[in-house]
């Protein structure tokens, strides 16, 4: 656990969530500035701070983040296909450096591609 990482503390309990799936390596959640009417979070609970930093021994960890992110998405109700979305570092205007992939989706077409305003 990294010391003052909001998404560490959504995973130790500490900051509330509203929580979609949890194993021992992974933990999902919805995202608390929704841009699509899916908008979930995947994140592993080990503390790595952006797709930048992770190691080889970290390639299984990600392949089920990806792997079962349309899973999470169609329970979301996403069931006709979903985005996903890794921001990373600075040029990928990456805010919480705690590694995530978005999961964005719902049941219309998204646009085609999702901007933040901020
Ligand atoms: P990034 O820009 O780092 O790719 O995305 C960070 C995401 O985390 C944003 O979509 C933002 O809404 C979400 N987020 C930030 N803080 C919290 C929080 O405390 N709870 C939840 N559920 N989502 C958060
Ligand atoms: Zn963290």
């Amino acid at each position: 656990m990294a010391q003052d990482c909001i998404f560490c503390k959504i995973v130790s309990g500490e900051v509330p969530s509203d929580t979609v799936y949890e194993d021992e390596e992974l933990f999902v959640f919805k995202d608390i500035n929704p841009q699509a009417s899916v908008h979930l979070l995947v994140i592993p609970k080990k503390h790595i701070s952006s797709l930048a930093d992770v190691t080889e021994e970290d390639y299984g960890l990600l392949g089920r983040m990806m792997g079962m992110a349309h899973l999470f998405a169609a329970k979301a109700g996403s069931t006709n296909g979903f985005r996903s979305i890794v921001n990373t570092g600075k040029v990928g205007r990456q805010d919480v450096f705690h590694l995530h992939v978005h999961v964005l989706g719902g049941e219309a077409p998204l646009p085609p591609m999702i901007y933040r305003n901020s």
